[in-house]
């Protein structure tokens, strides 16, 4: 499928590629930006006309807003490059439908859909030789949107910049992770943040995530602001568990991403014709069936590492280790679907490749 509006962005080209300062074989993430980026500014009420520049840094006062009030939003999504050499953007539409809901409920004002999407299009279409080519691999997509009024004041700002940076990112190996069950700090609670795509976000789960790699976990398990009684998250990621064949994932109750790599996962585990369960897991649940071995597989899912092996989960200072599993596994088996759509080796029932 094709998107084609008419809308007209203008560009203004890099002096210079930067395209051979990349070291392809050792892509580490987020380390290389590509030669352009996306800028549009909102100001008086509306939307100015979207433009492609080099890319470099931003001047901005220091009275910023969104330097001292957390007024951003940011969305990460991926464009692939097709076996048959043929580029496209996994999902733009639902990744705009996510930036929505992450903006109105920080009270910023939402770019249109055909300006978020048409943007993206043109910006990977200008720097499409960025889009590496190897098994694995993808341009990282990076819209962010932030708060630019400069009175110090803590107000829903009336300016903003909306921008967007592209950055090439190779295949993600990695072992399976060790999880620590979190039961003192909370990423989000009930009527907070948890489901927007906003900074804040981030920077609060720096310092339990810190306390549990200085303890030898990888990441937290997170649990319920409230009670610390149900799974919420892994880290970053979204989480599944296979129990007796099904897959479970806890339900979006408001504290949850809505992960589009889980929404991807679950519709093909469906169509596959797995039983699959929006429902919540508890820690106690957990502990029974990683204990019973009625949960075989646990794993987390998002844009950056596609699926994300769970080798360990500690409850409450016992560590629960999961069986090794390899191509046969569910979440292997869920990665490399997912994986065929979008290198092209599969068809694409769902029209989820956006081709540029
Ligand atoms: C972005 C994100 C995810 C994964 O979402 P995808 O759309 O699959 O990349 C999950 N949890 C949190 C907290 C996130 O920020």
């Amino acid at each position: 499928m094709k998107t084609n509006t008419a809308l007209y962005i203008p560009v203004e080209r890099a002096y210079r590629s930067r395209l051979n300062e990349v070291d392809w074989e050792n892509l580490e993430m987020g380390v290389y930006t590509t030669d352009h980026m996306l800028v549009c500014d909102f100001a008086n009420g509306e939307w100015s006309e979207p433009k492609i520049m080099p890319y470099g840094p931003m001047g901005f006062s220091p009275t910023t807003l969104a330097f001292h009030y957390g007024q951003t939003i940011f969305e990460g999504m991926k464009a692939f490059r097709t076996e048959d050499d043929q580029i496209h953007i996994f999902r733009p539409e639902r990744h705009h439908q996510r930036w929505t809901r992450s903006a109105e409920r920080m009270c910023m004002p939402v770019i249109a859909k055909e300006i978020f999407c048409e943007g993206l299009r043109r910006l990977v279409e200008v720097d499409r030789k960025w889009v590496p080519g190897l098994a694995g691999s993808a341009l990282y997509l990076r819209p962010f949107q932030i708060a630019t009024d400069t009175k110090l004041r803590v107000r829903v700002s009336d300016n903003y910049r909306f921008a967007v940076v592209c950055s090439p990112a190779g295949a993600y190996f990695q072992a399976p992770v060790r999880l620590k069950v979190e039961r003192e700090y909370a990423r989000a609670v009930k009527g907070g943040t948890g489901a927007a795509k906003c900074g804040g976000n981030y920077g609060g789960a720096l310092y339990p995530t810190q306390q549990a790699k200085e303890e030898g976990f990888d990441q937290v398990l997170w649990t319920d602001g409230a009670t610390h009684r149900y799974v919420e998250e892994a880290g970053m990621m979204n989480v599944f568990f296979v129990q007796s064949g099904k897959l479970v994932t806890p339900p979006l109750t408001g504290s949850i991403l809505d992960g589009i790599t889980r929404d991807s996962l679950l519709t093909l585990a469906l169509a596959g014709g797995m039983v699959v369960e929006e429902r919540p897991v508890s820690v106690d649940e957990l502990k029974a069936g990683l204990g019973s071995g009625e949960i075989s597989e646990a794993f987390g899912s998002g844009t950056a590492a596609v699926v994300s092996q769970i080798g360990s989960i500690s409850i409450y200072g016992i560590e629960y280790t999961l069986p090794t599993t390899g191509k046969g596994s569910v979440a292997m088996r869920l990665k490399q679907q997912l994986d065929d759509i979008r290198y092209g080796r599969a068809v694409d029932p769902y029209g989820w490749n956006r081709y540029i």
